[in-house]
């Protein structure tokens, strides 16, 4: 069996539409797009009259170089965003099939799923907030295409083991599709799961330049699956989702230069996350801080709904998260530079009186 058999037949069926840039690639006079000729009269307009290609070699080449796999088996797409929802979209057919999550966890997963038609199937994390392995792996039916393991998990921060995953992939292997959202993965210092995808075809990892490389504004992430899966997706994905700059930015990022930059960025929000954990208990009304492996902490309050309304008046903006189950009393905080992170220590300890 091939995990392309757990695809939308009509979808493995699909003609898909062929761009100018990809059918022809080369010649200096170029008249089969439609494009303008002349480049737009604005600061850095040079070469945006012509359509980007739609996966561009080099770009392509840095992330597998970077995520530690071959260049075949990595698809660049518009965040990691868009590669959840050509997930979903390839592997679940509307009114039949199913996805299956274990919340609290990252929201677009069941937007996804239900923009698309398809069911949840919803195995909650345990009370000490660990993926219920049993739990998840009782509720894959017949119907679940995908399941969905985000890892650091957003928005608890927990970390699920290499050996927890194997073990998943190895439970789906032939029913379903076992995507492992890895955009903290940075901040954990944990392997990947990328190394499972040669033993099992059924796992996709996703991956996203948005977190530890600062750039969420450019909007590139990366799924990293078996090429068969990568050929399949290339069939739905738009022509061309990467816009030139982003891809220019990305590539920056990835410079000798840039990974000196990160890695210094990367230390910064280590030690700024390890004072908060260390800090932020000793601080009046909270209740817990839940141990992170991502640039987030989630933190238990006396009063949420206060502490939310007091950091927002003095022009700090965190995350509800109380609509999530089991997080009825937290907030989600962004690990930001010292200076950032001491005005959330200042407001909350100036209390409810400030
Ligand atoms: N996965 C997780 C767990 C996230 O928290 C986010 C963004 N908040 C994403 C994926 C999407 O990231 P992006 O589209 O910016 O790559």
């Amino acid at each position: 069996m091939s995990v392309l058999d757990l695809a939308r037949p009509d979808i493995r069926a699909l003609a898909p539409y062929s761009s100018a840039r990809m059918e022809a690639q080369g010649g200096t006079v170029l008249l089969n797009a439609n494009e303008s000729s002349r480049p737009a009269n604005i600061p850095g307009g040079d070469g945006l009259n012509r359509y980007p290609d739609p996966q561009p070699r080099a770009l392509v080449e840095t992330l597998a170089e970077l995520y530690g796999c071959d260049a075949g088996r990595v698809l660049v797409t518009r965040g990691s965003d868009e590669a959840i929802d050509l997930l979903v979209r390839a592997f679940c057919r509307a009114g039949q099939d199913a996805v299956a999550i274990s919340p609290p966890t990252f929201g677009m997963y069941a937007v996804c799923a239900r923009i698309q038609g398809a069911a949840v199937i919803e195995s909650p994390l345990d009370a000490s907030g660990a993926l219920d392995v049993a739990k998840l792996t009782a509720g894959v039916t017949p119907a679940v295409k995908i399941v969905f393991v985000c890892t650091p998990n957003n928005p608890t921060g927990n970390l699920v083991g290499m050996d927890v995953l194997a073990y998943l992939a190895h439970e789906l292997a032939g029913r379903a599709l076992l995507v492992v959202d890895e955009a903290y993965a940075e901040f954990s210092g944990a392997a990947s799961a990328v190394s499972l995808i040669d033993e099992h075809e059924n796992v996709a990892v996703l991956r996203t330049l948005s977190k530890a490389w600062s750039l969420a504004g450019a909007r590139v992430g990366a799924l990293v699956a078996h090429s068969e899966v990568i050929g399949l997706l290339r069939r739905i994905i738009p022509p061309y989702p990467l816009p030139s700059p982003c891809v220019e930015a990305a590539l920056g990022a990835l410079s000798y230069e840039g990974r000196r930059v990160q890695r210094h960025h990367l230390n910064e929000i280590l030690t700024e996350r390890a004072r908060m954990f260390a800090e932020l208990p000793h601080v009046p009304g909270v209740r817990e801080v839940l141990p992170s492996h991502a640039n987030f902490l989630a933190v238990r309050f006396d009063d949420a709904a206060g502490t939310y309304r007091r950091l927002l008046a003095a022009g700090v903006v965190v995350r509800d998260i109380t609509k999530y189950p089991g997080l009825g009393d937290a907030l989600r905080i962004t690990i930001g530079t010292g200076n950032e992170n001491d005005r959330v220590l200042a407001v909350l300890r100036a209390g409810a009186g400030a």
